[in-house]
This record gives structure tokens, sequence and C-alpha cells, in this order.
């Protein structure tokens, strides 16, 4: 399960390297991205305290500039209201007017009103009346004292953008007496706001509390008077507050605008001061921009590096897969096998064993690795492996079959056939052998049995019919080189038929058993050999020796044949078993006459003269020559 698990595992890992990389990637743009967005948002804060410093100095300004005027108003009302309005104070107070005026630049005009509207202190405007202005009318209403803030006007004197601030005096008797007016120039404030230079797109504005232009920078005289009291710094509830930031689009030219607005504590005034969002982030929209290109370039290098690695990881694993499953079709076949599959190093130790080892030689892989790969081939057979292995070593051969006996660990012997063929580094140098080992033991005993049957009798264990003449062909070839001289006994077991009839045919069989033995103990030089030649008649081949050596063996085969003591009733001569035997002798290198089938038929003549003077006798062929000329001689 665990192995399921890893192999899982690993099979994932591109899937995850690939998600590791996207994760970096994302990560990373992520990370700049929000940077950027903090850095723009930094930049708007900044624009809004920079507007918040411009609208709260100006509003003080604007309050400043009212104040002043009230100042001078409050002044003109305690005197009429004290002096009264007869011609004489009204030319003192005309006086002291244009000297109020000329030491404020800021009042555009100060002015006394009586209770129609007329103006009592200025001679340029007689003929005018004051009495439909809204401020006339406020005062003419409103018992109030305080000074009121008028909607910005067009001046009677002069045409000029104003705005008013005026309070009412009264008549001794309490009734109104008149209106007391400063006004102050909607330029001077415009000219005073052209000094706060905060952008090119940016604005300064002061509105009357119900949204009234009053002054503005830039371009005054465009928008002075105009109305922007339906917007929502007017009309939402949210930003009816005494200042605040305030983003908005803007209904004069459509741009979008951050700006602070503040309202005045003591006067219907509303100062905003502006700047163009666009322009503001210009310069940050620039820089961010340029560093998100470089962050895309570096996040696009990361994710092909990544990709690479990722495809190089893919096929880096499909490799692994691939040698894991050649080795696991190996191991199969090595390990799968009957036979031993070794792997043999260049120092000819096992490298590797595969596990049959414990049936072919007894010894498990892991006792065998590392040992001497030849150590157990039995001392005959190990040159000629060596031979195979140095030859193999060296490069002069690739494959080779060779059969070689070992010692099983039980110390018995096995006979083992081992294919090799030499393994070879990807440089194409030798690096080892790889053999093949099979358990032949059974192949080979079965073959050396084959081989037995091949060759022997089976009733007597002497050598077959076959055998005899093979060995017959060499002995005489034999002979004919060492110039030697070959003999040969025919020997036939007396009335035998008679034996069989007697005894039974097994009981036969036994005697010729018994006879064989007889035969082969006398067989007492390496190269004697004795055969059953057919029926009940044997042969020994002799090499090397002479009429006389063939005549004192058979003489002694003959005698122990019969002193072997087997009843033979019907052999009436003795009464047990006995044989006649033929001999003949020939020295092929001398005579040259003579051929394997002379000798044969030589031996064959003298036994049938035995038989014929008698039996249980040998008899020579030089005894028989007389009769046959054509016999071998001694
Ligand atoms: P002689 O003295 O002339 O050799 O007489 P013989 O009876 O031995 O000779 P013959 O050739 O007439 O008979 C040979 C007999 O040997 C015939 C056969 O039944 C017997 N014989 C041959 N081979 C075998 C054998 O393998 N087993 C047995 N039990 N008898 C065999
Ligand atoms: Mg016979
Ligand atoms: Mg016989």
């Amino acid at each position: 399960m665990n192995v399921a698990s890893q192999r899982a595992g690993w099979s994932r890992l591109p899937l995850r390297a690939a998600a590791f990389v996207v994760l970096t990637c994302a990560t990373i743009l992520g990370v700049s991205g929000w940077r950027e967005w903090a850095a723009r948002d930094q930049v708007l804060r900044g624009a809004e305290t920079e507007m918040a410093n411009v609208a709260r100095s100006l509003t003080q300004h604007a309050e400043d500039s009212l104040d002043l005027l009230d100042y001078g108003v409050v002044g003109v009302v305690s005197r009429l209201e004290i002096d009264g309005t007869d011609p004489a104070t009204i030319a003192k107070l005309r006086s002291l007017l244009d000297a109020r005026k000329t030491a404020m630049d800021r009042v555009h005009s100060l002015a006394a009103i009586d209770d129609q509207g007329n103006s009592l202190t200025s001679p340029g405007t007689i003929g005018s009346t004051f009495s439909d202005d809204a401020f006339f009318r406020y005062h003419q209403l409103s018992p109030k004292r305080e000074a009121h803030v008028g909607h910005p006007v067009k001046s009677l004197l002069d045409g000029e953008w104003v705005v008013t601030l005026s309070r009412r005096f009264n008549k001794p008797d309490g009734s109104f007496g008149g209106v007391v007016l400063a006004a102050i120039s909607s330029k001077y404030l415009s000219h005073f706001y052209e000094q706060f230079e905060i952008g090119r797109n940016s604005s300064v504005a002061l509105m009357h509390g119900d949204g009234l232009i009053i002054a503005r920078n830039p371009s005054n005289e465009k928008f002075v008077g105009r109305s922007v009291g339906d917007t929502p710094l007017f009309r939402d509830a949210s930003l009816q507050r005494p200042n605040g930031a305030y983003h908005f689009k803007s209904p004069l030219d459509g741009a979008e605008r951050v700006s602070f607005f503040k309202r005045s504590g003591r006067y219907p005034l509303v100062l905003l001061a502006t700047v163009d969002k666009d322009e503001l982030l210009a310069p940050w929209r620039a820089a961010a921009i340029s560093r998100m290109l470089y962050v895309l370039a570096l996040v696009m290098l990361i994710a092909v590096i990544g990709a690479v690695l990722v495809r190089q990881l893919q096929r880096g694993q499909r490799m692994a897969a691939a040698l894991v499953e050649k080795e696991a079709h190996f191991r199969l076949l090595a390990e799968g096998s009957s036979d031993m599959v070794t792997r043999i190093g260049l120092d000819e130790r096992l490298r590797y064993v595969s596990p049959s080892s414990s049936r072919v030689v007894g010894w498990r892989a892991n006792q065998l690795i590392g040992t001497p790969a030849l150590a157990g081939i039995h001392a005959d057979d190990r040159p000629q492996v060596q031979a195979i292995v140095d030859a193999m070593k060296r490069g002069d051969t690739e494959e080779a079959r060779v059969t070689y006996r070992n010692t099983h660990r039980t110390n018995t012997e096995v006979w083992l056939e081992s294919t090799m063929r030499v393994t070879r580094k990807d440089n194409g140098k030798v690096d080892g052998v790889v053999a093949i080992s099979r358990d032949i033991t059974e192949q080979k005993k079965l073959e050396t049995r084959l081989e037995t049957l091949a060759i022997e009798d089976s009733l007597t264990g002497l050598a077959n019919r076959r055998r005899f003449d093979e060995r017959l062909n060499e002995e005489w070839a034999r002979a004919y080189r060492d110039r030697s001289s070959l003999a040969l006994l025919m020997i036939d077991v007396d009335h035998f038929k008679s034996y069989n009839d007697e005894y039974g045919h097994p009981a036969g069989d036994a005697c010729l058993r018994v006879v064989a033995q007889v035969i082969a103990a006398e067989m007492k030089r390496p190269g004697d050999l004795a055969a059953r030649y057919g029926g009940e008649e044997f042969a020994m081949l002799l090499p090397n020796t002479d009429a006389a050596g063939c005549r004192r063996i058979g003489e002694r085969i003959r005698r122990a044949i019969r002193e072997a003591g087997l009843v033979h009733g019907t052999n009436h001569a003795s009464g047990y078993v006995t044989a006649s035997l033929g001999g003949a002798t020939c020295r092929p290198a001398l005579e040259r006459t003579a051929g394997i089938g002379t000798l044969v038929e030589a031996a064959d003549q003298a036994l049938y003269a035995a038989k014929e003077a008698g039996r249980d006798r040998l008899m020579m062929s030089v005894e028989v020559a007389r009769l046959l000329p054509k016999a071998v001689g001694e």
C-alpha cells in the first residue's frame, strides 16, 4: 500500500510542480499588482491630504475675508444706528468707507442702503435701487441682526461678480432702517487661488452653501454664478459633514476628480479643492506599467523555465517508469526461470545470482554473490571454462556454451550447461559476462546410460557384438601400426540347447551370466575385451598377444568354466557346464593377405574343430591349418 501511494505521489509530481510554478507566477503577479494598487492608493491619499490642506487654508482665507468685511459692516451699522442717517453723518461715513476700502484691498465695495433700497453712500449708484435684491429683502423681512452672506451677484458699480456680506441697521424706534453691505470680488478670490499651483488639471472652487459658485480657479469667469447645487456634494446626506474626501465625475468637464471639501463653520461657504485623477495618476501609471512589464517578463520567464522543467520531469519519469518496467521484466525472467542466471564481473566474482541457484547448486543467491564465479567448477573442467571467460573478457568471444561439472552444496557433482554472453557498457567496453546455467546431470546420466546400452550386452554386462566389432577394427589397426600380434578367442557353451531344455530358459540365462563373469575375470590387461558374440557364444579380444599367450588364456577360461561347477546333467562327458574354444592370432603388418574377416574365420574354424574333437577343449587355428590352408597361422 505504501509503495502504491508512493507511486501515486511520484506520478503526481509533475502536476504538483506545474501547480507550484503556476502558484509562484500567480503570487508574483498578485503581490506586484497589490503593491501597485497600494502605490496608487497612496498617490490618491497623498492627493487627498494635499487637497485637504488647500481646502482648509482657503476656507480659512474665505472666512478671514468675510470677517474682515463684517468688521467694516459692523462699524458702519453701529455708527448709523447711533448717529442716524442725516446728510452730515452720511458724508462723514462716506469718507470713512472710502478710507476703509482703500485700506483693505480685498474689499470690493462697502455701502449703506436706506430702507427704500437706495444707496446712501455711493453717488454713482444713484438712481439704481437694491430694493429687489435678495439680501435687501432678507433684511427687510428678518429682524435678525447677524451678518448675511448673499449669493454671488454682478456688482451694480462695475458689473463685476461679487459676493456680499450684509447686516441690517435699525432706526431708533427699532424698525428697519436699511442695510450695510460689503462685497468681495470673485476675481480677487480667483486670483488668490491661482497661487495654489496644485497641478494643471486641478481646481479650487468656493461655493455658496446652496451650490452657487462664488469663485473658481481656473476659468473663474466661465463658472462664477453657476449652480452645482444638484451635485451629490449638496444632495447626498453622507456628504453633508464638515469636511471630507470626495471622488466624483465633474459635471462641468466629465473628468474623474479627487477632491476634498470643507464647509465653513461660520458662513454658508463650501470650498472644494480638486485634482484630475487621470493626471494625478499618470506618473504612477507610467511607472506601474513599466514595473508590471518587468514583472510580467519575469513571470513569463519563470513560466517558460517551469514548463521546460515540468516537461523534463515528465520525460524523466516516463523513462524511469520504462526502466522500472524493464527491470521488472528482467527480474521476472531471471527469477522465474528454473535456470540459474548469474552476472560475472571483470574480477570474475558473482555480481548477481538468481534465486534458482539454491535448486541448481544448493547455495542461496546471497551466499554466492561476491564469491569467485568459477570456484565450484570441477578441477578438470575449470581450465576450459576459464579459457572461455578469458576470451570473453578480452572481447574475443561474444557468446559461448560450455558443459562442465560443478560441486553441489551437498558435495555431490552436478553437470551444468552454461550459455554465456558478454555484457558491455554504453561505451562498448566489456563489463562482464551473463551466464545462464542449467542442471543437465539427469541428461548426462541418460546419455551415459544410452552410451552403455549401445555397447553393452544387457544379459551379461559384457561388450555387445557392436562394441566387439568396433574394438576389433581399432585393435586391428593398432596391431598393424605397432607391428604387434592380435589374438582372438571364440568360446561356445557345449550342448547348451539341451541345458535350456533341461533347466528352462531362465536357468539358461543365469548360466550364461555365470559363464560371462568367468570370462570377464580373465580380462587381465586394459586392452583385453570380453564380448558376447551371439547366443551362447562369446569372444575374447587379446591385443599384443601371441599364440602361446592366447592358448594360455583360452585354457584358463576353459578350466574356469568347468570349475564353476554348473551342473549340466545332459552334458554326459562331464555332468557340468563346459565350453569349447577356438583361438587364432595374427600380425597384420606382417601377414599381408590377412584381414579382420580371416582372423574371425580362423578362430571360428578352430572352435568348430574343438567341437568336432569332442568339446570342452581349446583348439588353435594352427592346429586346423592342415584342414583349412587359408587360415591365419601363428
Ligand atoms: P553345441 O555343443 O554344438 O554347441 O550344441 P549347442 O546345443 O550348444 O548348440 P546349438 O547352436 O544347437 O544351440 C544353441 C542354443 O543356445 C540354442 C538356443 O536355445 C540357446 N541359446 C542361445 N541364446 C540363448 C540365450 O540368450 N538364453 C538361453 N537361455 N539360451 C540361449
Ligand atoms: Mg553355438
Ligand atoms: Mg553351443
